[in-house]
């Protein structure tokens, strides 16, 4: 298992600056909100951006049906002892559809003509490999919210 050190808010600016053009041709916002000190998790660097990328491309993909104020929010947010931190993913898309909430996570559930229905089970897999959790809903003035909790190695004052 591989135990680097990485900055949270490195590991966003790399994966958003990535996915920058996918916004611009989706006409989609992005709100980014990150704690001003560098968060420190252990983990592997390259399938943590892994994770990011499938939320925010299934985001991406989820409000591309949605004509008006489309946008992608993400907040992240350490606990009141700095040990575990949580980051939000919320979109204006139409929210999960009923008959695949249930199993999201379990392998080959998509709603997508040439979609695998593998991104989120592997999310889930390498989420929880870091000692962390992540779970999805429909969040009730918007689209669909992915919320993630990871332990935390340090914050960096
Ligand atoms: P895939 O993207 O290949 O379909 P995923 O495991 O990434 O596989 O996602 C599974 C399904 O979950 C999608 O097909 C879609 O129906 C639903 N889904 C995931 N993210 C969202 C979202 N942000 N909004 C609405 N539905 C979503
Ligand atoms: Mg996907």
């Amino acid at each position: 298992i591989e135990t680097d050190e990485i900055s949270l808010c490195e590991v966003f600016s790399k994966t958003l600056s990535f996915l920058k053009p996918k916004f611009e041709t989706n006409k989609t916002d992005l709100y980014f909100s990150c704690s001003g000190f560098p968060i420190i998790i252990r983990g592997d660097r390259n399938k943590l951006q892994q994770v990011f990328i499938n939320i925010i491309k299934n985001a991406l993909e989820a409000i591309e049906k949605n004509y008006d104020d489309k946008y992608i929010s993400i907040t992240v947010q350490l606990d009141d002892f700095n040990e575990t931190v949580q980051i939000q993913f919320i979109d204006s898309g139409p929210g999960i559809p009923d008959g695949v909430i249930n199993k999201l996570f379990s392998p080959f559930a998509t709603t997508k003509k040439s979609g695998t229905g593998l991104g989120l089970p592997v999310s889930m897999q390498i989420i929880r490999s870091f000692g962390g959790y992540l779970e999805a809903k429909n969040h009730e003035d918007a689209g669909a919210c992915f919320k993630m909790e990871l332990p935390t190695k340090s914050v960096d004052y």
